[in-house]
């Protein structure tokens, strides 16, 4: 088999390697589509195994950001960078401005946002060299820290849930659990107790957890406790992964909705499990892409409340997943990639008959 045809390439459209002797700058960006629009993802630094482990990486998260952009209605492709090293040696001016022409050789293709071990600081420095990157803080014209609109849309989106499961998006009385009190589940918990929901709260560092325990209708439970309390809604903010076949029995929930990527060890397995329980989940690209929503503000001259307006469609995205997976019967995460997929079909092909010249309906 040739190289083009690799499986791990998932169709991708391009990829980059690319070193600087100088600062020692290890890179790659991977385009995975960009039928919608110029291929935005963040760029993770992670001092990887080996190089075959940051390819992969690096595949899988560019595909992935074309479902998510494309699911949200967004005109943006997928893509993703890996600087391959550890933070302390590459996280500097001369590394990231290498890393910024390299951006800019692409010409708009790939626009470059923060990830995992990326700093405002390091995209700023990318900024230097090109202005294909996204997310920078307001005083650069920036959208600034995406966690606030992540937090709306997932708040949103468990209302969706509601709605489906209960036929109503009041969350008064319901209890909810978020697991995770980071950047995004503070925020969250403050729209949830607003709501008048009863919160049970948890997080591995305890002066989050005292944090939190100050709002209304906020409770605590230790950090292996909230997989065993009896909830109406769990909704993981912490790390990947909390759905998995050890906890998958334990919870007691009728509705899985938060902002975590990767909440399912096992898409297919654990996917069809909660199927079959009648557990509804609410897909992790689909209820988190607030953030991803905000930063495409920068496009077209941001504006927060633009932005705040454009999260709430979270909530019509997931009532068609719901629909969808109800119709077919199937997880909510394979109706989630249905959706994604026919609109990058349609619109891509509108795009390509448009710069074709075609003419998409004969004038009347
Ligand atoms: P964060 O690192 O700021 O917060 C994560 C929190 O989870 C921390 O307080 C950590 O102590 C806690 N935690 C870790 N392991 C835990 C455990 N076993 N039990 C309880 N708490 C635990 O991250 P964040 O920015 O708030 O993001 C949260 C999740 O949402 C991540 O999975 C992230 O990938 C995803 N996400 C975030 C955004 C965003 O805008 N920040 C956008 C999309 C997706």
């Amino acid at each position: 088999m040739g190289f083009f045809d690799a499986p791990a390439l998932n169709h991708h459209e391009q990829v980059v390697f690319a070193q600087d002797d100088e600062t020692g700058l290890k890179a790659i960006i991977a385009i995975h589509n960009t039928s919608l629009g110029p291929a935005l993802g963040g760029c993770r630094v992670w001092n990887y195994d080996d190089e075959a482990a940051a390819l992969r990486d690096v595949l899988r998260l560019s595909e992935g950001m074309t479902y998510k952009s494309a699911l949200a209605g967004l005109n943006l492709g997928g893509g993703k960078s890996v600087i391959i090293g550890r933070v302390r040696d590459i996280g500097n001016e001369a590394a990231f401005r290498a890393f910024g022409r390299l951006v800019d050789s692409l010409g708009g293709r790939y626009v470059a946002a923060e990830d995992v071990n990326t700093t405002p600081q390091m995209m700023e420095w990318v900024h230097e060299e090109t202005d294909y990157v996204a997310g920078l803080s307001p005083d650069l014209g920036g959208s600034g820290d995406p966690s606030p609109f992540t937090a709306y849309g997932t708040y949103v989106g468990i209302k969706a849930a509601a709605n489906k499961t209960w036929g109503s998006d009041s969350l008064e009385g319901k209890t909810i659990g978020v697991q995770g009190l980071g950047h995004v589940g503070i925020y969250l918990v403050e729209h949830l107790s607003k709501a008048g929901a009863k919160v049970i709260v948890t997080d591995i560092k305890e002066d989050r957890v005292k944090d939190m325990l100050k709002i209304k209708n906020v409770t605590a439970v230790a950090p292996e406790e909230i997989y065993d309390v009896p909830m109406d809604v769990f909704a993981p903010c912490a790390l990947g992964s909390s759905v998995n076949d050890e906890t998958i029995d334990r919870l007691k929930c009728q509705i899985i909705a938060g902002a975590a990527n990767n909440v399912l060890s096992d898409y297919d397995k654990h996917g069809k499990i909660l199927l079959d329980r009648g557990v509804l989940y609410a897909p992790d690209y689909a209820i988190n892409s607030g953030g991803v929503i905000n930063v495409y503000g920068e496009f077209e001259g941001y504006n927060e409340k633009r932005s705040y307006n454009r999260v709430n469609h979270i909530y019509n995205v997931l009532q068609e997943i719901f629909q969808r997976s109800q119709d077919e019967n199937i997880p909510t995460m394979d109706a989630a990639d249905i959706l994604a997929e026919e609109r990058i079909r349609k619109l891509g092909r509108l795009k390509q008959m448009h710069r074709s010249g075609k003419r998409l309906f004969s004038k009347i």
